[in-house]
């Protein structure tokens, strides 16, 4: 009885709508429906995307962490969903799906520009998220790196160093195994290193 006096506090006086979870905007399109029977998933969950836009980057960076965000980047896997390639395997693995995920973080490349690069340790479970819950903490992390640029700026000019030589090494597959790895993002924050 006491139960049924009790009134529902409402935290948001807005009405409740229905949003389509897989779109960034809620609303409903059924290449967003298809690509979901693909379990190939266009955007994270509904969500806010402000963090994107706060993104401590130039405007190109800043959108192709966008692009990574919402899984358009333009790697094997998408363009294999899209017909454009014979299979989905990364280029330098040969044996892995290149996803955004594969090559921002996982690929042997990717690994070992971030070990020179040097995690803060309080980001290096992070590396264990989701690509796009790892994109999102990242980009919003308070700490500052040993180079004494906040993390928040290294991490995502890393990604796209890392994107950039991936690209690159399309067209020169010397230069993933070449020890290169380091690129301009090391040098740039971890001078003497
Ligand atoms: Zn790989």
């Amino acid at each position: 009885m006491h139960i049924l006096l009790v009134q529902p506090q409402r935290f948001d006086p807005q009405p409740d709508v229905v949003a389509w979870g897989n779109s960034s905007n809620g609303e409903f399109s059924s290449k967003s429906a298809w690509l979901l029977t693909k379990n190939f998933t266009c955007t994270p969950p509904f969500e806010s995307w402000n963090w994107v836009r706060n993104v401590r980057a130039n405007p190109r960076i800043r959108n192709f962490i966008w692009l990574a965000a919402l899984n358009r980047l333009k790697t094997k896997a998408l363009l294999f969903l899209r017909k454009i390639t014979q299979n989905d395997l990364c280029d330098i693995c040969k044996t892995v799906c290149e996803t955004m995920g594969h090559v921002l973080r996982d690929c042997c490349v990717a690994k070992a520009i971030w070990a020179d690069v040097t995690i803060p340790s309080g980001f290096v479970v992070s590396f264990s998220l989701s690509p796009s819950s790892w994109l999102k903490s990242n980009c919003e992390s308070k700490l500052i790196h040993c180079s004494g640029i906040p993390w928040s700026v290294v991490f995502p000019f890393t990604c796209w160093n890392i994107w950039l030589l991936r690209n690159k090494s399309l067209f020169n597959p010397d230069l993933s195994r070449a020890g290169d790895p380091i690129t301009s993002t090391t040098k740039a924050f971890c001078p003497g290193s």
